[in-house]
């Protein structure tokens, strides 16, 4: 873990456009947190004119808002708003690396009949993303786990993943849904970022935590922290972490849902649960997908696609004519049990980084810590 007094650079507010323009000069896209259509989202940004200076979210399950506060003025007249006083809107890092749709593959019929495959070239252009939060370094961490595994990584994931660079932000205002503690991922920004900003009234305390990341700060006009800096970052992180209600009544519940595969709970929830499949479209870690072939009338050539499916679609678990999980309450049953149960030991550890987005983004307000704590009352206490 980062000790915050090792965040030895300050940049005032007004120096954060050198940030953009020296990601920009190094030939960076550069994303970042805007507001559009009523919430904060990544797109690009040039200017920092774009970031959500003075804006607040309120979530709660089902429900997200926006709404200004009074920027304050200190006494020597400097407005004292913040860029990052929000807790994430719906978007992760996951779609900059996994894609929604994307080709993988073409097949087309050479001159003397025989099949020619060609992949789907892995270009990426060097992107970097400024707001990145604790949760979600986490869940880049699993997405990792999953698409870079040694003996078969996945081509166009890992040529995006190379050229991602990341400028974490460390939460000082979490939603009414965050549970980012009670899992270990936050809401401080350990590990998996290049820079790792904290947000002070006037400015951000700065640490480089990769040689990259560091050739980037070099070329900022920070200047040395000061110790109550540091005091104030560590009172707020304090803050942030202690306003956090919700929380999973354990981090590995695996052998707890296994146990309960049978309990009355999961056709209770399934009566709630429309099967949208919103769940796990926010979800930063959630990686299902399908694969599509769309063929040409005349049958000379295939384009072959990967688009993201959920445990929630009826498709998702068609195998050989028959649909195994008919019912909401399978499917329910399998996305909880997988990302809280299984999840620990494919990649060893829980696929859930409290990020809240299930329970904000669900139409009806499921919340996946009540679910948990009902399914595991009288086994686990929270
Ligand atoms: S399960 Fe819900 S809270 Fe956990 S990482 Fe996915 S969206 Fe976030
Ligand atoms: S839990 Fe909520 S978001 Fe997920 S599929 Fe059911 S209704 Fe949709």
């Amino acid at each position: 873990m980062v000790d915050i007094r090792e965040y030895s650079e300050f940049l005032e507010h007004g120096n954060l456009q050198n940030l953009i323009d020296t990601l920009k000069d190094q030939g960076y896209r550069c994303i970042g947190p805007v507001t559009k259509d009523g919430a904060i989202v990544y797109e690009d940004v040039d200017n920092v004119a774009q970031l959500p200076f003075g804006i607040h979210d309120v979530q709660q399950p089902g429900s997200y808002r926006l709404e200004e506060y009074d920027n304050r003025v200190n006494t020597n007249n400097v407005n004292t708003g913040r860029y990052f006083a929000w807790a994430n809107g719906p978007q992760n890092l996951k779609p900059l690396l996994f894609l929604p749709r994307e080709k993988i593959w073409s097949a087309s019929k050479n001159a003397d009949g025989s099949l020619g495959f060609e992949a789907a070239p892995a270009s990426a252009k060097p992107t970097a993303v400024l707001g990145v939060r604790a949760c979600d370094a986490a869940a880049l961490d699993l997405l990792d786990k999953h698409y870079l595994q040694p003996d078969n990584p996945d081509p166009l994931y890992q040529q995006r993943r190379k050229n991602l660079l990341l400028v974490g932000v460390n939460c000082t205002r979490p939603a009414a849904t965050c549970f980012c503690v009670s899992t270990g991922d936050g809401p401080q920004v350990r590990k998996g970022v290049d820079i790792v900003l904290s947000e002070l009234d006037n400015g951000f305390l700065v640490k480089a935590l990769s040689d990259t990341g560091r050739a980037i700060v070099d070329q900022l006009p920070v200047q040395e922290a000061a110790s109550t800096q540091w005091d104030q970052a560590i009172a707020e992180l304090e803050q942030a972490a202690d306003q956090q209600q919700r929380k999973v009544p354990l981090r590995n519940l695996h052998t707890y849902l296994m146990a309960k595969l049978e309990h009355p709970r999961w056709s209770d929830v399934a009566s709630r649960c429309l099967s949208c499949g919103n769940c796990t479209s926010v979800c930063p870690t959630c990686f299902c997908h399908n694969q599509v072939e769309e063929t040409a009338l005349d049958g000379s050539r295939t384009d072959h696609y990967r688009q993201w499916d959920s445990c929630f679609s009826k498709g998702h678990s068609y195998i050989h004519g028959i649909v195994i999980r008919e019912e909401t309450v399978p499917r329910y049953r399998q996305w909880l049990t997988h990302k809280f149960g299984t999840w620990h030991v494919q990649y060893g550890r829980s696929g859930c980084v409290g990020c809240g987005r299930c329970i904000t983004w669900c139409p009806v307000g499921i919340d996946v810590t009540e679910e948990l704590a009902a399914l595991t009352s009288g086994v686990v206490s929270a």
